[in-house]
């Protein structure tokens, strides 16, 4: 029965009174693009590039990954597909670029840290990216990971604008950047906000620690927040303000979605899988009311009485 309630729902995601809201697909390989393709979304939120360089004693040549990306791109056709560039080091350590022994992985030479570390590998995965983009009709943007101050992306930004790259942005995922946004995301051209991290940065809680889940929460009022900041600063550069959207798994809750939406959210991407939830449950509910459900989860004092609050304002269709 929810097949087909679901089902009545198709194209791209807007909310009741029309305000468009980009459903995007999260992949991680080659194989995952061929798949999302196929399903009704309108492009790739985060395409995960790491698989490329793990498990192997030497990086990938230019050649090859421009074949991997024009491959990717093409299978998209005109759409947006927003691609991460190395986010490597620490936990998934690179055999030709070593990060060295260090005693808080999470918090070590990782993401653009280790791309600055070794220049090489960004330099040549942001030719290939261009490379692939001019075989390509998609929509390509890029982004790097684990940003945390305003002079980290503008060094990003330069290098993917030199290397040809039109569209650049960051992921927020480090409190810090979400914090000040506004000086971070004035040289880029979009923001994403990864959840998974920002939760476990902000309530510095290993990822990884099952033990803690419920630290990690996105529905922490806290992680709520700082996509509240980060939206703040992204709408405060005036003339040019800077699309948010979500990548991180809160992105899929379809509850969840409505509250980030009503944060000032303008794309949200996920296991493609979870895109015809969210996008009846945007069908169903005026952005006005995404901004009261918003307000609701950011006054509770936890997860638990934030998830309560927004579910009592739903539709009753929901
Ligand atoms: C995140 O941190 O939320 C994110 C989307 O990136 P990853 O899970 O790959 O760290
Ligand atoms: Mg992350």
């Amino acid at each position: 029965e929810r097949e087909t309630r679901l089902s009545r729902y198709s194209g791209p995601g807007r909310t009741r009174d029309g305000h468009p809201v980009a459903l995007l697909a999260n992949i991680g390989t080659a194989d995952d693009a061929f798949a999302a393709a196929d399903v009704d979304v309108e492009g790739v939120g985060l395409f995960r590039t790491e698989f490329l360089y793990l498990d192997r004693s030497t990086p990938p040549s230019v050649e090859e990954q421009t074949e991997t990306y024009a491959s990717v791109l093409r299978a998209f056709g005109t759409r947006r597909v927003v691609v991460r560039t190395l986010d490597a080091g620490a936990d998934k350590p690179l055999a030709f670029a070593p990060s060295g022994e260090e005693e808080n992985p999470a918090l070590g030479v990782r993401g653009l840290r280790l791309s600055r570390r070794v220049e090489a590998l960004l330099s040549d995965q942001l030719t290939a990216l261009a490379a692939a983009a001019k075989q390509s009709e998609a929509d390509v943007w890029v982004m790097a990971p684990m940003v945390a101050t305003a002079e980290e992306a503008r060094w990003y930004a330069d290098r993917a604008r030199a290397a040809g790259l039109d569209t650049v942005g960051v992921m927020i995922e480090v409190p810090a950047a979400a914090l000040r946004a506004g000086e971070v995301l004035a040289s880029v051209d979009f923001a994403s906000i990864g959840t998974n991290d920002l939760a476990q940065y902000t309530l510095a809680a290993d990822r990884m620690l099952g033990e803690l889940a419920p630290l990690l929460d996105p529905w922490q009022p806290a992680v709520l927040d700082l996509v509240a900041a980060t939206c703040a600063g992204a709408g405060d550069l005036g003339e040019r303000p800077v699309p948010v959207g979500v990548c991180g798994e809160a992105a899929g809750d379809p509850l969840l979605a409505l509250v980030l939406v009503g944060l000032g959210v303008t794309s949200v991407s996920m296991a493609p899988a979870k895109v015809p939830a969210v996008r009846a449950m945007l069908a169903l509910h005026d952005r006005q009311r995404c901004v009261e459900m918003a307000a609701a989860a950011r006054a509770a004092p936890d997860p638990a009485g934030a998830r309560d609050a927004v579910g009592e304002l739903l539709d009753p269709e929901a």
